[in-house]
């Protein structure tokens, strides 16, 4: 059995005097998240916790550091995320969203790293990200760094949709749903309610209805259904992820570990 790794050198850990040194050429892992209503049944930080544990598991396996996650999101929509319907979800508007993330990749342009890997978990942060990555001109503001930017669903095969959830509902469904609950049953079992809400007619996807009953749109914030969910599922997924991502992105940039201080990486909670 694989085991994850939740303890990777980290950005911040670095000083100042080390930045140069040790992020020249080096892979830079940013988890991309939200705080977002996922039911009665999962926490809020599901959108964070699961793009934070595989790019712990990415820096452990291919090298690099650490990014702090970004947790709050874009929008959550009605027939994505339930919307604002539901009370706990901190959201940031879209334009504001791309001139943050604008504002934060043209600092970090500034590290010179030689692979800038940003992992998504909250599904409508995906357009966003690619346009302030797009808007930026990366091969003009980044001339010596490779960006990769993708959602972590993005990564799930078809073939592995069909042998483990036959009757998937998409992905705009999968929403505090079987993929989700199962994932933070592996990642976060103290943090996963007993219930397993089910809606039995998901919204179709790309068709946007107003105004929004969320009682027909949704199961209390559930989509799609949870029913089913298991660590062992959960499991089977994280680590279809992580072969995806270490397959994207082959032999790292540099082979770099983190702080050339002596200490040894550090830990943190996800
Ligand atoms: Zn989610």
């Amino acid at each position: 059995m694989r085991q994850r790794t939740t303890s990777v050198s980290r950005y911040g850990d670095l000083t100042s005097p080390e930045v140069p040194r040790t992020m020249r050429g080096a892979t830079l892992v940013w988890p991309v998240g939200g705080l977002e209503q996922h039911g009665p049944h999962l926490p809020l930080s599901v959108d964070m916790d699961i793009p934070d544990a595989l790019a712990r598991q990415v820096v452990a396996e291919t090298g690099g550091l650490l990014l702090p996650g970004q947790p709050f999101s874009a929008r959550s929509l009605p027939q994505s995320g339930g919307g604002l319907h539901f009370p706990g979800t901190v959201h940031i508007g879209g334009s504001t969203f791309i001139d943050y993330l604008t504002s934060c990749l043209a600092a970090l342009s500034r590290l010179g790293v030689g692979r800038l890997v940003l992992i998504n978990g909250h599904y409508e942060n995906e357009g966003l990200l690619f346009e302030a990555i797009d808007g930026c001109a990366p091969t003009a503001l980044f001339p010596d760094t490779e960006v990769v930017a993708f959602s972590w669903w993005s990564l799930v095969t078809e073939d592995w949709l069909a042998e483990h959830i036959p009757r998937f509902p998409g992905w705009h469904a999968e929403h505090a749903g079987l993929t989700e609950t199962s994932l933070m049953m592996y990642l976060r079992p103290d943090v996963v309610r007993a219930e397993r809400p089910s809606h039995p007619s998901p919204p179709p996807a790309g068709v946007y209805r107003h105004p929004v009953d969320a009682d027909v749109m949704s199961h209390q914030g559930v989509l799609s259904s949870a029913a089913g969910a298991s660590a062992e599922l959960g499991e089977r997924l994280f680590w279809h992820l992580v072969d995806g991502v270490v397959g994207i992105l082959g032999t790292p940039a540099r082979d770099s570990a983190g702080p050339a201080t002596g200490h040894g990486p550090t830990a943190a909670a996800p």
